[in-house]
């Protein structure tokens, strides 16, 4: 499969380099030429399958003409080794929590899967391939978990000094191996400005192989759609046990009334969930929501797509002023605003709204949401028509974000057992200034 540039100005290129390059030469985004369609046989069995099963042969459409089954298959078992489960929140609305992986975030999927693919594809080079990263908290640790240890890949994460929460900052500084955590005297645009110029600099990229594993890279995106047929599959079986058993097999017997709703902050995420629909998912609608920084939900409103910097709220990790993956969006759509709009609408919350929502879910179901997955409940709750089913991407667990959802709820949030290990580690970071030439001197060492 070739994969070409949302910029169309460089040839198209394979999947190895797509994913070894992660940004085209043109800056634009890869996509993939063509989106295969699952074939009927398989939404039939899909709601009998593991999620491994489900995950192996969306894997195969996007990548089976590109990886060996059994290489495929190993790179997808060990990426879904962990609980998705959809649990209903209230009448007709589920959460498809993503938050039981390592890092307690969707971005465990990408990142798995990601570092396993390039791990693959660099078997074998002489040289080590050099990942950067900036982060403002989740992606970092996703990031950097998901490649500890993979031969021939070292990770920079580069992350501001003091603006990540400490539960956030130890997931990436206590690693060690071929991790590097780089503390950046400086903010997250600072951090990514770094990192975007390391990539265009001529001389760094003669001395060290540089690649991206932000949700540019496609071995993060894509991936990111095996969960929406899994989600689908699951609701398919709590619509069946409560129908009593009068549903006929067939996933297509669901109406088509599923609405998926995404909080988004770099839209990766949402544009895997459209991949997923493109290859036949029965998924009747998407909702986009926002905190403040609301770009894409006034691009749905007037046509208009107006970039400008982020501002930051209680949802952090969609604190995002100029969202990369919106290029895909448009891609996707041929840039057309209504076929976009006829498929995805928009919803956006202040902090307070959050706050709200966090407070009254848990008060009335007992149901402890994340400050990103209350934007996306909130939205099915004032969004979903009569008639329809949704179910929200719950993207992390509530307790990375604890002295927030602590402060709504006015009770204390129990840490899963596996974000206190991180606690127990000893930070390892190296300083570094926001100017690039530091930031270059040091890599020219490396
Ligand atoms: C990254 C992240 C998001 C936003 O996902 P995108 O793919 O960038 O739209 C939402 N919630 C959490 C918790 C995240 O870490």
């Amino acid at each position: 499969m070739k994969y070409y540039s949302t910029n169309h100005q460089t040839p198209d290129v394979t999947l190895q380099d797509a994913v070894v390059k992660g940004l085209a030469a043109d800056k634009g985004l890869f996509m993939p030429e063509r989106i295969n369609a699952l074939p009927a046989s398989f939404f039939d069995n899909m709601s009998t399958m593991s999620l491994q099963e489900v995950a192996y042969a969306v894997a195969q459409a996007f990548f089976g003409e590109d990886i060996p089954a059994d290489k495929l298959k190993q790179i997808v078992y060990d990426t879904m080794n962990f609980d998705i489960p959809l649990v209903k929140v209230s009448d007709n609305i589920y959460s498809l929590e993503l938050f039981h992986g390592p890092t307690l975030a969707f971005k465990d999927v990408g990142a798995r899967f990601m570092a396993r693919m390039l791990g693959h594809f660099v078997t074998g080079q002489r040289s080590t391939v050099n990942v950067l990263v900036a982060t403002s908290g989740d992606t970092g640790s996703a990031v950097a978990n998901g490649f500890l240890g993979v031969e021939g890949i070292h990770v920079y994460v580069l992350y501001p000094k003091g603006k990540v929460s400490l539960i956030q900052e130890k997931q990436f500084t206590t690693l060690g191996k071929n991790i590097t955590a780089l503390e950046v005297d400086g903010t997250f645009d600072d951090c990514q400005r770094l990192v975007k110029t390391a990539f265009m600099d001529a001389e760094l990229n003669a001395h060290m192989q540089l690649t991206s594993a932000n949700s540019i890279n496609v071995a993060r995106f894509l991936p990111q759609a095996f969960y929406y047929f899994w989600a689908v599959a699951q609701l398919y079986n709590i619509v069946k046990e409560t129908a009593g058993n009068s549903l006929q097999s067939s996933i297509f017997n669901l109406p088509s009334s599923i609405v998926c709703c995404v909080p988004s902050g770099n839209f990766g995420n949402i544009t895997a969930g459209l991949f997923g629909k493109r290859m036949g998912l029965p998924i009747k609608r998407f909702i986009a929501a926002n905190n403040r920084n609301d770009i894409f939900y006034n691009y749905l409103q007037t046509g208009q797509y107006n970039p400008r910097p982020s501002i930051t709220t209680i949802a952090n990790a969609m604190d995002v002023g100029d969202p990369s993956n919106f290029a895909r969006v448009l891609a996707l759509y041929d840039g057309s605003h209504s076929a976009i709009c006829q498929d995805i609408s928009g919803a956006t919350y202040t902090n307070d709204e959050i706050a709200d929502e966090i407070r009254r879910v848990y008060e009335t179901t007992g149901y402890l949401l994340d400050p990103h997955g209350a934007c996306g409940y909130r939205a099915l709750r004032e969004g979903l028509q009569p008639g329809e089913t949704g179910f929200f991407i719950e993207t992390a667990h509530p307790a990375k974000f604890k002295d927030t959802v602590e402060g709504i709820i006015g009770q204390p949030v129990a840490i899963p057992q596996r974000l206190q290990e991180f606690m127990k580690g000893t930070k390892q970071s190296i300083d570094m200034t926001s100017r690039f030439e530091d930031f270059k001197a040091y890599l020219l060492t490396q």
